[in-house]
């Protein structure tokens, strides 16, 4: 007890998690700062526990979030060069086509990117490649990617690329062009569960199955970390009531395939409606919140990396509240929310422009969410009064405006998540572990 009591604090406009002496703890809750060593009150407020103004914190967030969603610096770009996709996943609402980008929509679509590069005030320049299934068009990928990697360096603007792929037609071959001629620097591959219960879920067309082949592939990857140094690899599983026992197997087995490199992070999703109602398939709350801490504890404990709490701030929520970000589909359609293409009835409500007679330079159109900062101002919205708005960013302006509290499934699950990361820092719980304002002793 004494000095060597302390508690776990998260401070969320770090983010940081740090180990703070409980006495210090004891000082700020009963307002008794004044009592403690200049050297502290100058570490806490380092670190943002505590702040020397009399102004709600939430205000500057506030502020912050709005300088970000405005940043002309940074552009986006999710593109959809086809609107194809190999397989039929179960909780898949997205009505595929063969549509991809033909000739003159590929010109316009190269065009506001190389535009966007080309502008004096960008210094980043990002580009999401979504579908369908993108690598359906990985010739055309790495055939534009051409055109922007060697435009970027020209005019000294930081250019990188991320893909969501279902990995079925990657090769460790195609992921180093990507790599090297794309500048692929984030590549997010589904496994969602172990063996058969992926291959039900995530049904190629075809009806091949496809875990030990995307398994097999990752493996690979793993094994080549000296080649792709600057890769962040997600793994995202998303968690349906038909898979979540089976995923402490896959995990059991990316332990034992060498998956724990530090390129390496698991993604846990539980399913929501991507577009169809998928509310049979959903675990209830209670059953993600005590399932969720175990399956972390779980990876970590087999050296596997996947975040206990957010380790980045959010400044921008997503896409569809920044007019500098975009998503164009197969056919030049521009939106603003990745949700909106392929599913009825955005796909022909919500396009906003058409690459094909938008003048190139020009920032998409406003969306149907652009006004969604703006009302986090309003008091009566909870993300306004929140916490974890820093490292949350107020989640999905279309599922809250669906009725749907999209609040990220950590902050249900704090006890159990605080402990855990005790646990990795060698620290005892010596309390009740409900009690979110967990003690904790070295
Ligand atoms: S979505 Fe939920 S957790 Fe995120 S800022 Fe809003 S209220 Fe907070
Ligand atoms: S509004 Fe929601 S679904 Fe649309 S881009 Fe943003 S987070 Fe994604």
């Amino acid at each position: 007890m004494g000095n060597r009591d302390y508690r776990l604090v998260y401070v969320t406009t770090g983010p940081f998690l740090l180990t703070i002496p409980s006495f210090v703890i004891d000082c700020m809750i009963k307002d008794r700062v004044d009592a403690l060593p200049r050297e502290v009150i100058s570490r806490l407020l380092s670190r943002h526990v505590l702040v020397d103004s009399d102004e709600p914190e939430v205000k500057d967030e506030l502020k912050h979030i709005e300088d970000a969603s405005k940043d002309k610096s940074h552009r986006i770009f999710a593109l959809m060069p086809t609107s194809l996709c190999n397989m039929h996943c179960s909780y898949c609402g997205q009505v595929t086509c063969p549509l991809h980008f033909d000739g003159r929509v590929s010109a316009g679509v190269d065009a506001r990117v190389l535009a966007a590069i080309e502008n004096p005030k960008t210094r980043y320049v990002e580009v999401r490649w979504y579908g369908g299934e993108p690598m359906m068009a990985y010739h055309r990928i790495l055939a534009s990617s051409g055109r922007y990697v060697s435009s970027a360096d020209r005019q000294h603007v930081r250019y990188w690329s991320s893909m969501s792929t279902n990995g079925s037609l990657m090769t460790v071959d195609r992921l180093q062009a990507l790599y090297d001629e794309a500048r692929l620097r984030n590549v997010t591959v589904t496994v969602d569960g172990y063996g058969d219960c992926h291959n039900r879920s995530r049904l190629m067309r075809s009806g091949r199955p496809t875990y030990d082949f995307i398994m097999n592939l990752l493996q690979r990857i793993a094994g080549k970390q000296s080649d792709f140094t600057q890769l962040l690899v997600n793994i995202r599983i998303n968690i349906t009531a038909a898979n979540a026992p089976s995923i402490s197997q896959l995990f059991d087995d990316m332990s034992a395939r060498g998956m724990n490199e530090d390129n390496f992070n698991i993604q846990l999703i539980p399913v929501y409606d991507w577009g169809q109602d998928n509310s049979a398939m959903k675990l209830s709350k209670a059953t993600l919140d005590r399932l969720m801490p175990q399956l972390i504890r779980q990876a970590l404990h087999l050296g596997l990396h996947t975040g206990v709490f957010p380790s980045a701030r959010r400044d921008v929520a997503c896409i569809a509240v920044n007019q500098q970000a975009e998503l164009i589909d197969s056919r030049g359609s521009l939106y603003s929310c990745t949700e909106f293409p392929l599913v009825k009835p955005y796909e022909e409500n919500d396009i906003l422009a058409n690459v094909l007679n938008l003048n190139s330079a020009a920032l998409r159109p406003m969306g149907r969410y652009d006004g969604w900062i703006g009302r986090l101002e309003d008091a009566s919205v909870a993300c306004s009064r929140c916490t974890f708005l820093p490292v949350c960013g107020g989640a999905c302006p279309k599922r809250w405006q669906e009725s749907i509290h999209p609040c990220p499934p950590f902050t249900r699950q704090l006890s159990e998540r605080f402990n855990i990361a005790a646990e990795q820092w060698g620290m005892t719980s010596i309390t009740d572990p409900s009690d979110d304002q967990k003690s904790l002793k070295s």
